[in-house]
């Protein structure tokens, strides 16, 4: 990168905050996403608010930069690694925290990540109800543009729906605030569907591709203290599916439920059996392991029967393993993810959502393209929202192995092309959706408008929102 334009953005955020050292651009160079190839940008910067990363974009327009926006860096699919000599806006050191008890919501900068919002919170018998599973390093910001999910989702949504507004810079420059605080004497934020259309939700799931979210105001509820854990068998995927509707039918609080087949939770078991203190046992077709959370003991009481009349009246049983669902919920999910990293296997995953009524179609082509490519692999999900369930599959490769590696990248694109013959649609709109996604033309069309209109210059995350 040029020299004058390095001296040019030092003088707005002060030496100490760029860097053009070949260590540091070699660490922003990757990301969580270890599948993908590392490149190298041309210079980090690391601004302190929203009038500095302005004043970073109005540079980049006039030089037109390639600009990555980069939050904890711990999204899987690609979507942070720069381009060639390119800039990457990092926003870390956003750190401020504003809570507004009696508005039941709370303020964060783009720096705050999960753990430190919820520490924040736990001292005010308050929570940010979901999770997801990288809640250490993960921003809230970086989570609101990727409109993640993760426990607590089975009843409280994705991320996106617990967002009341934003702070962004757009990429032209220009900084707006969207939801109630617009108006600069609402003590707080409070209502997301004010001033005409939700252009909050513009910036929901927008992939760092349609501005910088320099703050997010979200809402927080008081913390749940007591839980049921709980897992029920089914002979058929349909019984299972079922019983995810009823349950939520009749409101029973599953804040998170999973839904896994005999041999994925055989898989997982022989990792992690013995941390969970869970006996090797034969799982039946389908499991799903349920977490319910109240803030009232008596509800929690009444919501544990419930679910399991519901149960047995699809048609299944209750199989009393707790240790699964309170692992789930206790540790995040963590332990999945962590037992899959010490066996040393490199993952691929095609997070898409799908309606719950056809989970099972998800599993059916998942497992054609196991078989075809002969790879391992797990087909899991989780219930989120109100109709809906997050499929998170994983293929494992061997990362040493050329062949295996390019065969991974064709199985995933097979798989995206199938999965959303299925109806399913994209959890996140990265780039391998293009081309794959038929009858959605006019709706891509449409955000390209959008981007080149505010993005007239093309700098920010080029080609990462579904390929624009
Ligand atoms: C072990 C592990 C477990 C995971 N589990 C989950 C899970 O349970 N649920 C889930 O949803 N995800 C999960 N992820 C994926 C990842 O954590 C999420 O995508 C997360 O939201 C990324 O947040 P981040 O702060 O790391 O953002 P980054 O990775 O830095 O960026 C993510 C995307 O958002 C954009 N972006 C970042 N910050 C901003 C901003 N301030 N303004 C505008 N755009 C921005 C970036 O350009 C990029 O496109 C997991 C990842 C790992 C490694």
């Amino acid at each position: 990168m040029k020299k004058e334009i390095i001296e040019r953005i030092s003088a707005i955020v002060g030496e100490e905050y760029i860097s053009t050292r070949k260590d540091v651009l070699l660490t922003y160079a990757s990301s969580a996403s270890m599948a993908k190839e590392p490149v190298m940008p041309g210079a980090v910067v690391r601004p302190a608010n929203a009038t500095e990363i302005s004043e970073i974009l109005k540079i980049a327009n006039e030089y037109k930069i390639d600009t990555t926006v980069r939050s904890g860096g711990t999204s899987l699919q690609g979507e942070v690694i720069p381009k060639p000599d390119g800039l990457v806006v990092e926003l870390m050191r956003l750190k401020d925290i504003k809570l507004f008890k009696d508005l039941r919501s709370v303020r964060v900068g783009a720096g705050v990540t999960y753990g430190e919002l919820d520490k924040f919170l736990s001292e005010h018998g308050l929570w940010v109800p979901i999770t997801p599973e990288s809640a250490l390093a993960c921003t809230i910001a970086g989570n609101t543009a990727v409109n993640g999910a993760g426990p607590g989702s089975s009843l409280f949504g994705c991320t996106g729906d617990l967002i009341l507004g934003v702070e962004v810079v757009l990429p032209n420059s220009e900084i707006i605030q969207t939801g109630s605080e617009t108006n600069p004497n609402a003590p707080g934020p409070f209502l997301r569907y004010a001033f005409g259309p939700d252009l909050t939700g513009l910036f929901i799931g927008s992939l760092g591709s349609l501005g910088v979210i320099t703050s997010v105001s979200l809402k927080v509820f008081k913390r749940m203290e007591y839980f049921d854990y709980n897992t029920y068998g089914f002979d058929t995927p349909e019984q299972a599916e079922r019983f995810l509707i009823e349950i939520r039918q009749w409101d029973v609080n599953a804040v998170f439920a999973s839904i896994y087949e005999g041999p994925v939770l055989e898989l997982f078991m022989e990792m992690l059996g013995d941390e969970y203190g869970i006996p090797p046992m034969e799982w039946p077709h389908r499991t799903v392991s349920m977490t319910i959370g109240r803030v009232r003991k008596d509800m929690l009481e009444s919501d544990a029967k419930k679910a399991q009349e519901l149960c047995k009246e699809c048609g299944g049983w209750v199989l009393g393993v707790k240790e699964l669902p309170r692992g789930e919920w206790n540790e995040r999910l963590w332990t999945f993810v962590r037992a899959s990293y010490v066996h040393g296997w490199h993952w691929r995953t095609l997070y898409h959502h799908q309606t719950p009524v056809n989970i099972h179609r998800s599993v059916e082509e998942i497992t054609k393209v196991m078989d075809k490519y002969g790879f391992l692999g797990h087909t899991a999900g989780f219930f989120t929202d109100h109709a809906s369930a997050n499929m998170y599959p994983h293929l494992y490769f061997d990362p040493t192995d050329q062949e295996d590696e390019q065969k991974i990248v064709d199985a995933h694109d097979e798989l995206a092309v199938t999965l959303y013959k299925t109806g399913a649609v994209p959890f996140k709109l990265a780039p391998f959706w293009k081309d794959k996604m038929e009858g959605t033309e006019k709706y891509m069309e449409f955000l390209k408008k959008i981007k080149d209109t505010i993005d007239p210059n093309g700098i920010m995350n080029r080609g990462v929102l579904g390929g624009i």
